[in-house]
């Protein structure tokens, strides 16, 4: 079995079609971390695209404000531009399936999902010190979440955190291997928009029969992406932010 693990997709076609096309197809199941939509300017696709191909889907705060569970008050004036542009161009149908997305956490075959954290999808899980109450709510080895959207995250054994490597940016692919009384809080990385100053799409495979999990990053045109936010008059910093990879 090997699962591909995606999260904070955030509305970039180009982008999934990327990761997609690097996957090469060799996966048997999908799942998602949550952020389906918002700051860019594909929703509608990369929603009909999860919804007609991810076995466990889970909802982020970014859909939650979409989909008007949540407000917007707590976004800062971009994102709450661009999430006010996304429920306006989601149909009513698209809309309501990201209304009835659950919150983490969820379990799926030998892992567990959730957004942010697994007490709250909205807190940023970005250092030792965060992810140590995180380990607590572990029923089996390994958790994925998203969120922050830094790839990598923490590894805790005979309770010391500590980080996991990160992809270097020379290289396409981190492989690690699971190993025993160890456990492993994964963040796959953004698909949609990178934060740690790579602007590769980023995405993880987990294969838990053979005990390892690849992070991997991809190459995507993100003038594409760029193209489309200007026309869809969607605010010019989230084009740019895009090639920084912040
Ligand atoms: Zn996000």
């Amino acid at each position: 079995m090997r699962i591909l693990i995606l999260s904070d997709l955030h509305a970039n076609w180009p982008a999934l079609e990327a990761v997609l096309a690097d996957a090469e197809g060799k996966y048997d199941r999908i799942v998602c971390c949550g952020d389906l939509v918002g700051y860019n300017p594909d929703p509608a696709p990369v929603v009909e695209w999860v919804r007609a191909n991810c076995a466990v889907v889970i909802r982020g705060n970014h859909d939650k404000v979409v989909a008007g569970i949540d407000s917007l008050e707590w976004f800062n004036e971009v994102a709450q531009a661009a999430a006010r542009w996304t429920t306006a161009n989601l149909s009513q149908d698209e809309l309501e399936y990201l209304r009835q997305l659950p919150p983490g956490p969820v379990k799926f075959h030998e892992f567990q999902m959730w957004h942010g954290s697994p007490r709250d999808e909205d807190e940023y899980i970005t250092t030792a010190r965060d992810a140590g109450p995180c380990f607590e709510w572990f029923e089996l080895p390994v958790a994925f979440f998203g969120h922050t959207h830094l790839q990598g995250g923490f590894l805790s054994k005979y309770r010391r955190v500590g980080p996991i490597p990160t992809v270097e940016k020379k290289q396409r692919e981190l492989v690690f291997q699971l190993e025993p009384d160890t456990l492993y809080l994964v963040n796959p990385g953004s698909v949609g928009q990178p934060r740690d100053g790579d602007p590769r799409a980023a995405y993880a495979v987990y294969e838990p029969e053979q005990k390892i999990i690849r992070l991997r990053r991809t190459k995507y045109p993100i003038e594409k992406t760029m193209n489309a936010i200007r026309k869809a008059g969607l605010p010019e910093i989230l084009g740019q932010r895009l090639f920084a990879g912040i």
